[in-house]
């Protein structure tokens, strides 16, 4: 690989992920972690680090030079929960970021970007089960629309400009290393922490609300194969659906209960439970199995086995 590679918004759920493996794969002084903040996890200081504000382009751009950045995975986003909370701020900082990096990679800066959209995009009068490649998109929060909004903008880049921009619809991930940000799938992580702290949980979302998920290993997986193939099998340019499980509040709780008989699971849905019900429940992913080769390895049971096994040894720390 020509050049390093720079995540901003690396202190992040999916970028603590991101920088461990990527720094496996090419050496750590050809990852530059970059954040507004610094990292709860130190690891993300075994290799180069920056400070980023990236709504301030001249200090990208100053980061690009420096280490002769050639790929940007742009990982800053306002997450839909908190999004809803201040609107103009949430479209500020989502749209803001990715045009400093779409537009340095116009200008010849970067070769290739990476940015993620989510099953946000979608909306209430999408298909809701086995939603399609190219359907109705019909956001109703900011974060939404901001995602569709940054999608078209990428397939304008690529179709205008020759921008190199690959995106996938992530839909809610569940980690161990990182917390989650602020986002309509947390529930899906906090329910481990406080089923090995507490033996108990209330989900802000109510029992039978279906959502498409995804270990995080496998989102990693998905995001640098698609970085790493062939442009010419990256046929959509907007962003690829991808997808792994599908599950509800309930049916998580019941998996836990199988290793924590315990375990005591109710519900509290809150303002959350409507972004939810707006959102696909689950995803057809055959054009990214078919034009990149995503193959997901996680399903409910193994996912739920190993975070259980790698929260526990955390906690103990
Ligand atoms: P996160 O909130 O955990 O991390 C985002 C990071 O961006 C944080 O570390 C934050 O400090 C940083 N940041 C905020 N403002 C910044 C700024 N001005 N400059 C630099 N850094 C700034 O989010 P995440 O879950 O890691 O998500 C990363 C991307 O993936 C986002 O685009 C998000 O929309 C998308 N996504 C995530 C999920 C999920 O379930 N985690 C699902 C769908 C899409």
């Amino acid at each position: 690989m020509e050049g390093t590679i720079l995540i901003l918004g690396a202190a992040g759920q999916i970028g603590t992920d991101l920088v461990s493996t990527l720094r496996q794969k090419h050496g750590n002084d050809k990852v530059v972690a970059s954040d507004i903040r610094e990292p709860q996890d130190p690891a993300l200081k075994e290799g180069p680090f920056e400070i980023i504000n990236a709504m301030d382009e001249p200090r990208i751009r100053e980061v690009v030079e420096k280490y002769n950045v050639r790929q940007v995975y742009h990982l800053v986003a306002m997450l839909s929960a908190t999004a809803e909370k201040m609107p103009e701020k949430g479209w500020d900082l989502n749209m803001t970021t990715l045009f400093h990096v779409l537009n340095l990679a116009k200008e010849g800066k970067l070769d290739r970007v990476f940015w993620p959209s989510s099953i946000a995009a979608f909306g209430p009068t999408t298909p809701r089960t086995e939603t399609p490649q190219h359907t109705v998109m019909d956001p109703t929060t900011v974060y939404g629309i901001s995602k569709l909004a940054g999608e078209l903008w990428c397939q304008y880049y690529f179709q205008k400009f020759g921008v190199d921009v690959r995106s996938i619809r992530y839909p809610g991930l569940i980690s161990w290393k990182s917390e989650p940000g602020g986002g309509t799938t947390d529930y899906a992580v906090d329910i481990f922490y406080k089923a090995i702290q507490d033996g108990k949980y209330t989900s802000f979302l109510d029992r039978h609300t279906a959502l498409p998920m995804m270990y995080m290993e496998d989102a990693i997986r998905a995001t640098i194969n698609l970085m790493e193939a062939q442009a010419e099998k990256v046929i959509e340019r907007t962003s690829y659906n991808v997808a792994a499980m599908s599950f509800t509040p309930s049916e998580l709780g019941e998996a836990i209960k199988k290793r924590i008989p315990s375990f005591e699971l109710d519900y509290e849905p809150d303002f959350r439970q409507k972004i939810a019900e707006g959102w696909p429940q689950s995803i057809d992913d055959s054009k990214a199995r078919k034009d990149w080769g995503w193959a997901h390895v996680y399903d409910l049971e193994d996912m739920v086995d190993d975070m259980l096994t790698n929260l526990r040894k955390k906690l103990q720390g």
